[in-house]
């Protein structure tokens, strides 16, 4: 026994908190978790989970158009906004339910409030009350910037697009990120006239140019329009309640909503870690070693505000390898190269390991073999677009060193394939292997 209330105290109930809570119980530790909105952070209540049910429902908008050519004949359709949103609540609330039975099941206590640090090993609650433990986790996650606009108030981020009245006739995004495309997506499928703004050129920074390249004529040619080089200057509210945007280029857009998406940053203001020697990044991240260790011995950090990688995943994974290392004796760290990532835009893209620029730089030559093609499911659509796989691979050693995808159900094919790349398969044991015919997923062994 020791002489602290609990042996680890968390602050958040994110992915990485509640996995680092379960785990350190199951080890046997006496754990305690505050969390001051909602069980299940960002990615189960406004993220994530969410996203992807909105993404499932624009999806029918695409179905329903190609329905008549398989011989379906419809009737007339309709979409019901509130409907679809108040769905999508309702199975956010059932997972916050399955997350706190999580705690509960393992014995986590969970005070329903805000958490600050007061010391290295004391935090102090809400409602004042001061709890000791042996060590605390910060797994607090990242919030949306909202770039300096005058007019901000009129904005929403995605923590709001959740729960809009209505659909918006109109909706001006602004960023060219994972969230600004998604929802860009999103909403066009679902019949509002988007604009995305950016204050650069460059789309989805990060993936292959390929990639890239080619999903923005797709999006365009869906209706969505772009304005590059375009950053939001002014929002301002019209007598009839709408919305007129003035970008820094000079542009001025009419919308229904205003929605920004420009990167999320690590939440700690407030939080007290300055106060007992946490040193913060200048992002307001906390930079910790592999054994997610800050600069104060008995504070930890996981997750979104560590701004290592922000993924759910990895958050999980880091807050799993926290409670293995620190209360079940079984130092674990996590590995950050090969980690599959996917933007569910429509067509979506997804990639694992080097890009062909990436892996340029490492190993100076390599070789790159591409797939162009057009999805059968394509074929009778009136919308003609293309698919492209991209497989980079190191001369030397004949490795896949990165896989690059666009076309339907991408992110569901790379992560089988991502397997053989974390594995180091070579280009040779990919075209070994005998393609599944038909399907997309076979250009994967059979580019030459
Ligand atoms: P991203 O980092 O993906 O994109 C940010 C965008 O905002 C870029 O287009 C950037 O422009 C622009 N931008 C950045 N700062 C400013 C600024 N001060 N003023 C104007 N524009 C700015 O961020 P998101 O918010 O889209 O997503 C945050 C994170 O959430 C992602 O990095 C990702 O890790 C995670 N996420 C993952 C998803 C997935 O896995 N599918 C889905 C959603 C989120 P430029 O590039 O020109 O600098």
């Amino acid at each position: 026994m020791t002489d602290f209330d609990y042996d680890l105290f968390v602050i958040g109930a994110g992915s990485g908190g509640v996995r680092a809570s379960r785990i350190a119980a199951s080890h046997g530790a006496r754990v305690a978790v505050a969390e001051e909105f909602r069980v299940g952070g960002t990615c189960v209540i406004r993220g994530c989970v969410p996203k992807k049910l909105l993404v499932y429902a624009s999806h029918f908008a695409h179905t329903l158009h190609d329905a008549p050519t398989y011989g379906w004949n419809l009737g007339e359709t309709a979409f019901d906004w509130a409907k679809l949103r108040d769905f999508v609540a309702s199975d956010v609330d059932r997972l916050e339910r399955a997350y706190t039975s999580t705690l509960e099941s393992n014995k986590v206590e969970h005070f329903a409030e805000r958490a600050v640090v007061a010391g290295p090993n004391t935090v102090r609650l809400a409602s004042g009350r001061e709890i000791s433990a042996k060590v605390i986790l910060i797994a607090v996650g990242a919030w949306p910037v909202m770039p300096e606009i005058d007019g901000a108030e009129h904005c929403i981020t995605s923590n709001e697009v959740f729960h809009l009245p209505e659909l918006p006739g109109r909706i001006v995004i602004q960023g060219a990120g994972y969230i600004a495309l998604e929802f860009a997506g999103v909403f066009n499928a679902l019949g509002s006239q988007v604009t995305v703004v950016n204050r650069s050129d460059k789309i989805l920074r990060g993936y292959d140019h390929d990639l890239t390249e080619r999903l923005l004529p797709i999006m365009q040619a869906r209706g969505i329009e772009f304005a590059f080089n375009h950053p939001i200057e002014k929002v301002s509210k019209q007598a009839d309640d709408s919305l007129l945007v003035r970008t820094a280029g000079g542009l001025e857009i009419a919308a229904d909503a205003v929605m920004v998406a420009t990167g999320r940053r690590p939440k700690t203001d407030g939080l007290g870690l300055e106060s007992v020697g946490v040193d913060l990044g200048a992002n307001g991240e906390i930079p910790v070693d592999e054994y997610n260790r800050t600069s104060c011995p008995s504070i930890y950090a996981v997750g979104d505000v560590t701004d290592r990688v922000q993924l759910t995943p990895v958050a999980i994974r880091q807050g799993h390898a926290f409670a293995d290392t620190v209360f079940g004796a079984m130092p674990r760290t996590v590995a950050y190269d090969h980690i599959p990532s996917a933007v569910f835009t429509q067509p979506p893209i997804a990639a694992v390991g080097l890009t062909e620029e990436q892996a340029r730089l490492v190993h100076g030559h390599v070789k790159v073999f591409k797939s162009d093609f057009r999805p059968m499911q394509n074929m009778f659509s009136a919308v003609a677009e293309r698919g492209y796989y991209k497989l980079v691979v190191d001369p030397v050693t004949d490795k896949v060193l990165g896989i690059h995808m666009i076309g339907p159900d991408s992110p569901e094919i790379l992560q089988a394939a991502a397997i053989a790349v974390k594995a180091g398969l070579t280009k040779a044991q990919f075209d070994e292997t005998v393609a599944l015919h038909p399907s997309m997923a076979e250009e994967l062994v059979l580019m030459r």
